[in-house]
């Protein structure tokens, strides 16, 4: 059996070297000493002042919703896990869709700059695939509306833009370290800024809004535990081999697959993390079938990401055809720090039998 991904685990021994730290001092959750040196390792890598690790990706947006204090329109991306629009109507926003570019896949622009109206409250996208538009022009853009830019960087743990991390860009950026990221903590996730006032605020928010007696906001319990903290420990000490071995399988794919098989163009001022390896079909009748060849021979890859969050039902529908069209013919094919030539080999022949 092949899925979409298979969670890395390091060597129970890599993980029990960090229990008995645990252990030894019994602290379990509330800023342990695991959660901090996780959060110190994190931050200097990631290149950012200030690192919230949370118990998971969705609170890490709701979280910055919040210390925002956003209660109106959010400017969002179509093309998104469904926790992007989630969080923002969760905190009784509401999302405002400006349609992707059919190369990025990640929001235009100029999209954006259509959709800024005096009610606007902010702009939040998402690195999807952990690629990225033109963060530069989003940024001044953001600038000239007066506007928060929040980014959801679920997929872009370690990449890097014009040679710094990505996460330096915008105001404040999340990530997930759900099991079926690139880097996780079984859940988990992340609040970055380097804006100073506004990550004391997270810090607020994220453990009720109180700090000992003095009681500040209504917060909530967004902290992570020592366990968690431990699984992060441990798996980043395989980053570096987690990302070269899906580089090489992602190079793979590239070299097997035919060439009438379009990939995602990737930014080339981005340094890729290969989270995700998409590839898009010219029809969404021919991805199903390729989908239902696949699944023939246990290999079960994902429709990452569809539908397109526009269409959902719970939420008013606005017009994104390019996000549409896009998530109809998706498909993200089978990635991980354990796949190997022949199951790589079998998934290429398999789609490459239908394509012409
Ligand atoms: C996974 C994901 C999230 C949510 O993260 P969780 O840790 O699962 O809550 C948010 N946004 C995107 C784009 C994601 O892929």
């Amino acid at each position: 059996m092949l899925h979409v991904t298979k969670s890395f685990l390091p060597e129970l021994k890599t993980y029990t070297k960090y229990l008995e730290k645990i252990w030894k001092t019994s602290h379990l959750t509330n800023d342990g000493p695991l959660v901090l040196e996780l959060e110190a390792k994190l931050a200097e890598f990631l290149e950012v002042d200030n690192f919230y690790f949370v118990s998971n990706g969705t609170i890490a947006l709701q979280l910055v919703i919040k210390a925002l204090e956003l209660n109106g329109e959010i400017i969002t991306t179509p093309f998104s896990y469904c926790a992007t629009s989630n969080s923002i109507i969760w905190e009784n926003c509401q999302p405002i869709f400006a349609d992707i570019s059919p190369s990025s896949l990640t929001v235009e622009s100029n999209n954006i700059k259509s959709k800024i109206t005096n009610n606007s409250q902010a702009i939040l996208t998402t690195h999807v695939y952990g690629n990225a538009g033109d963060l530069e022009l989003q940024e001044q853009l953001a600038k000239e509306a007066n506007l928060p830019l929040i980014f959801d960087g679920a997929h872009a743990f370690g990449v890097k833009y014009k040679g710094q991390s990505i996460f330096n860009y915008g105001d404040i950026s999340t990530c997930s370290f759900h099991a079926t990221k690139i880097f996780h903590t079984i859940e988990g996730g992340a609040v970055m800024t380097n804006n100073a006032k506004l990550a004391s605020k997270i810090k607020e928010l994220r453990s009720f809004g109180h700090k000992g007696d003095e009681y500040f906001s209504a917060g909530i319990n967004g902290k992570n535990s020592e366990f968690h903290a431990a699984m992060g420990l441990a798996n980043f000490e395989h980053f570096g081999e987690i990302k070269n071995h899906r580089k090489w399988a992602s190079e793979y794919y590239d070299q097997h697959l035919n060439a009438s098989i379009e990939t995602i163009k990737f930014n080339p001022l981005i340094e890729k993390n290969y989270s995700y390896y998409p590839i898009l079909f010219s029809s969404e009748n021919y991805l199903l079938e390729v989908i239902s060849n696949l699944n023939k021979h246990q290999i079960y890859p994902r429709r990452y990401f569809y539908p397109s969050l526009n269409t959902l039902k719970f939420i008013d529908y606005q017009h994104c055809p390019i996000s549409e069209d896009i998530a109809a013919r998706i498909l993200c094919l089978p990635l991980s720090a354990e796949i190997n030539v022949s199951e790589l080999s079998k998934v290429c022949q398999i789609i490459n039998q239908k394509s012409h």
